[in-house]
């Protein structure tokens, strides 16, 4: 069983690889930005809630987060496992998903950092704006306040998995095979 975290800045790819591992591992992919826009598009509780921060381009609280992954993961069951994207963004949410992991009998096997610098971050989003309809996508000063909340909130998450001897690190610049092929090496190793 694999249950991978793709982890790295925003714009960093991790979407579109998480895709791509996907279909090659046939795993359950949880996206935690698509459940909350989900559920925006749908006008519910949670997505109204969701949204005030999103569109300021500030993490949604942990509670409200891990709730709705609970939710997600009770109406999934795959014995392969699962890539979560854009989860956990916090050292609280990392240690919710180790509990939620470990009362279904699992763990957490890998996590891989999408290494990719800030001014590319920032040329890739706001080219993603153009096409995503992603409100978060579109100004230069939302794009930054999610770096600033990345690095303070999301980045000491590489380092406790690191402890447990997850963490990887690869270069997340390059085309989307080079970058899948770095992700497959990091997973057969
Ligand atoms: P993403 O699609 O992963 O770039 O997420 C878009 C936005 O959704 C983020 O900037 C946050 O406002 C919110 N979000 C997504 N996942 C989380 C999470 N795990 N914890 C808190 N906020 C999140």
């Amino acid at each position: 069983m694999i249950n991978l975290i793709i982890f790295g800045p925003p714009g960093s790819g991790k979407g579109t690889q998480a895709q791509k591992i996907v279909e090659l591992f046939d795993l359950t992919h949880i996206s935690t930005g698509d459940l909350f826009r989900y559920e925006i598009g749908n006008d519910t509780p949670l997505g109204m809630k969701a949204k005030e921060y999103m569109n300021k381009g500030e993490l949604v609280p942990d509670e409200v987060t891990i709730g709705m992954l609970e939710n997600r993961l009770n109406q999934s069951n795959n014995p392969n496992g699962y890539i979560f994207d854009g989860v956990p963004r916090t050292i609280a949410q990392a240690e919710a998903v180790n509990q939620i992991m470990t009362d279904r009998g699992t763990e957490i096997t890998h996590l891989i950092a999408l290494d990719v610098p800030d001014d590319e971050i920032v040329k890739r989003l706001l080219e993603r704006g153009k096409t995503s309809n992603r409100p978060d996508d579109q100004s230069e000063e939302i794009i930054r306040r999610r770096i600033v909340e990345y690095n303070a909130k999301t980045s000491p998450v590489f380092n406790f998995y690191a402890e447990s001897g997850l963490s990887n690190k690869i270069d997340g610049v390059g085309s989307l095979d080079e970058i899948f092929a770095r992700i497959k090496d990091c997973l057969e190793s």
